[in-house]
Formats: C-alpha cells, sequence, structure tokens
C-alpha cells in the first residue's frame, strides 16, 4: 500500500487534479493539515465538554420589557429555559397594594413573553382559589401554550381557603388528568396536613413545593413528605434576599447533613432563582447573574463565594451526576406529560448543537481525505 495524495494543479489556466506521493508532500499542504487537525479538536472538545444545560424552574418577570435582560443574564449562567410565574402586582412592584390582585395582568404578559421566545421560556400562570372562573382561566392559558399552574394559597400573605377545600378540587382533577405541574407555595410549617390530604386525594398530580416546601430548617419533615409523595418535588429557591442570606448559611452550616439529602432526594430536587426580575434600579442584569452565581456555587462548588454573603460558604460539591438530574434530567421528567413540550424543544435545540457539530466534522474529514487519500496498490 503506497499513501499519494491528491493535489490541484493547473494548467494554463485550467485545474485539474493530480496524484504525488506522500513522501512528496509539499509544506502548504501539511500546514493545511495541521489547521484542520487543530479545527477538528477544537470542535471536538467543544462538543464534549460543554456545561450543562440548566433550566431554572422558579422565576418571576414583571414584563415583557424585562425579558431580554433575563435572557442574556440566562446566558451568562448556561440556563437554557426558565419557568415564569404568573405573580400578584405586590410581588413585583413595590408601591402595589397588598393582597391577591393585578395577577391577570401578569398571567397574559407571561404568554406574551412564552409566544415571542418559545425557546427560551415556559409560562406557569396563576389562579386565585376564590374565583368562579378560574378552571376556564387556567383551561384558555393551557390552549395559549402554558405548561404549569402557580398557586400561592400556601402562602401565609395569600392564605384564605384550606389548601384541599372543594372549591379546588376541580382544578387539581384537571391537572392531574392533563399532567399538568403545579408550583405550589405551601409554608410547610402552618399548612402540610392541608397539603398531605391534596396529594393523597390526587396522587398523580406532579407537585413542586417550592423554597424546600419551607421545611430547610426542618430536613426530617421534609424527607418523611418527599418519601411519601412520589410525584412531589421542591425547588433550591429561597426568594428575597434576608432568605437567600439565610438559606445559603443554613446550609452551609449544615453542609454534610444537606449534602447528604440532595444525595437521596437528587431525583426530586429542582434548580430555581426567583430573582424577580423588574425594572427596579437594583435588578440589573449582573444582579441576576449573581443570584444564579449563588445557587449554583451552593450546589457545584466545595467553597464559594456568594455576593449577598461576606464569608466563604461552604458548598454541596454535588457530582456531575447529581446536578444533571437537578438541572436537565428532573425537568425533562415534569414536563413529559402530554400539556408539555419543553422535552421536545430542548432536545431539539442540542440536536441542532450536535447535528451542526457533525456537519462540521464531516466537511472536515471529507476536506482531509480530498487532500490525503489512501491507495491500495
Ligand atoms: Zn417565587
Amino acid at each position: 500500500m503506497q499513501i499519494k495524495y491528491i493535489k490541484l494543479s493547473y494548467f494554463s489556466g485550467i485545474p485539474f487534479l493530480e496524484t504525488k506521493p506522500l513522501n512528496n508532500i509539499p509544506k502548504k499542504i501539511y500546514s493545511m493539515e495541521k489547521i484542520f487537525s487543530l479545527f477538528l479538536a477544537v470542535i471536538l472538545l467543544a462538543s464534549y465538554s460543554s456545561a450543562y444545560s440548566i433550566v431554572n424552574m422558579h422565576e418571576h418577570i414583571m414584563s415583557i420589557s424585562e425579558a431580554g435582560k433575563l435572557i442574556a443574564a440566562m446566558d451568562e449562567n448556561n440556563i437554557t429555559k426558565a419557568v415564569l410565574l404568573g405573580s400578584p402586582a405586590i410581588t413585583l412592584y413595590s408601591n402595589a397594594e397588598p393582597g391577591f390582585k393585578g395577577y391577570d395582568k401578569n398571567n397574559d404578559e407571561l404568554i406574551k413573553i412564552t409566544e415571542k421566545y418559545p425557546d427560551r421560556f415556559i409560562a406557569f400562570p396563576t389562579i386565585d382559589p376564590k374565583d368562579n372562573q378560574k378552571l376556564d382561566k387556567l383551561k384558555d392559558y393551557t390552549k395559549k401554550g402554558a405548561k404549569g399552574l402557580k398557586l400561592y394559597s400556601g402562602h401565609t400573605d395569600f392564605y384564605e381557603l384550606a389548601l384541599n377545600d372543594s372549591k379546588m378540587h376541580p382544578v387539581y382533577s384537571y391537572l392531574e388528568e392533563n399532567n399538568i405541574p403545579i408550583m405550589f407555595h405551601v409554608n410547610g410549617h402552618k399548612y402540610k396536613d392541608e397539603f398531605k390530604a391534596v396529594l393523597n386525594d390526587f396522587p398523580d398530580l406532579v407537585v413542586i413545593c417550592p423554597h424546600f416546601c419551607l421545611l430547610s430548617s426542618r430536613i426530617d419533615e421534609l424527607r418523611e413528605l418527599l418519601h411519601n409523595y412520589p410525584n412531589l418535588y421542591i425547588d433550591v429557591s429561597f426568594g428575597r434576599d434576608p432568605f437567600l442570606i439565610a438559606g445559603v448559611k443554613r446550609l452551609s452550616n449544615n453542609k454534610e447533613e444537606f449534602k447528604k439529602f440532595f444525595e437521596d432526594y437528587s431525583d426530586r430536587i429542582l434548580f430555581g432563582t426567583d430573582s424577580v426580575v423588574t425594572d427596579n434600579q437594583k435588578k440589573t442584569k449582573e444582579w441576576l447573574v449573581n443570584v444564579s452565581d449563588c445557587y449554583i456555587g451552593m450546589l457545584e462548588k466545595e467553597k464559594y463565594g456568594c455576593f449577598l454573603v461576606e464569608e466563604e460558604l461552604e458548598g454541596l460539591d454535588l457530582s456531575e451526576e447529581n446536578l444533571k438530574k437537578i438541572y436537565e434530567d428532573n425537568p425533562k421528567k415534569i414536563f413529559s406529560g402530554k400539556a408539555a413540550q419543553i422535552n421536545a424543544k430542548k432536545d431539539e435545540n442540542t440536536n441542532f448543537v450536535v447535528g451542526i457539530s457533525s456537519i462540521i466534522i464531516v466537511v472536515l474529514v471529507g476536506l482531509l481525505v480530498y487532500f490525503i487519500t489512501i491507495k491500495r496498490k
């Protein structure tokens, strides 16, 4: 077997292919090979060392005007998608009157955002349990692309009806039948029994109880809930600054206990930031990135810094396998129901990247084969 290469030559300006033995390869072609190999190596490295594609399961946004800022922050943290939760005015506007009001306006805003950025955002509108139109509204939002429901009825500021009140049963049934998840704010200290009654009556309902179900200081009770209700999930967000500071410190001070908890329940924990994106001057893109960095540091690092805390914090230093579950696989599971498209969308995106990389690799290999041909004698 003798290795030959093909050289593009010109005779009186007319191109033709000429074969030459390998030992006569001119330097020009050698250097081209080097460039191709390097390019190939870079492409391969880029496709195999990519970071996680994080799904942020807990975010609020004032209006579509803030979407660009949030997307820019998400891009810096490798957050590919964010769930936007319908919010009452009091969550978003500092001058709003208290009470569960103004949420319809925010719901409509979320639908607008998800229509404009279907690959980046998922809408979970909210309803008022006392509203007679609540089920019709929910069905309408689902038709418009909403993939879940947000409930605040287990929040001490908005609690007006028992969580297991029969007025909510048609909503829970609709969600359960259609595999639509609820992000259900429940204060686990106060309303645990009512919450358990809902979970018992609707065992197939997928429920995410944010902020560790407010039980991060009573981890044994949280373990018991997760153990007894396989469709129950939690998210790691803590909420406003004082809660975030207290939360990251609690985990830092009880690292081993929380590490064990995260390892035991890695298939039931979700990433969430709860930054509440508004037009408030404080809430710049950098601020949003900093909040995400606190949570990412908490999960990934052995030691890390969070911009709101002076001292260095102990992180959970979770394994890649567990991080992938929290960032990617658990959201996939949650949205694998009928109403959900996130998995398809996400896979499409991944397939696009892999597809483009493959095309580039094939073209490069083709070019290499073009320049060097192996010929049997
Ligand atoms: Zn929230």
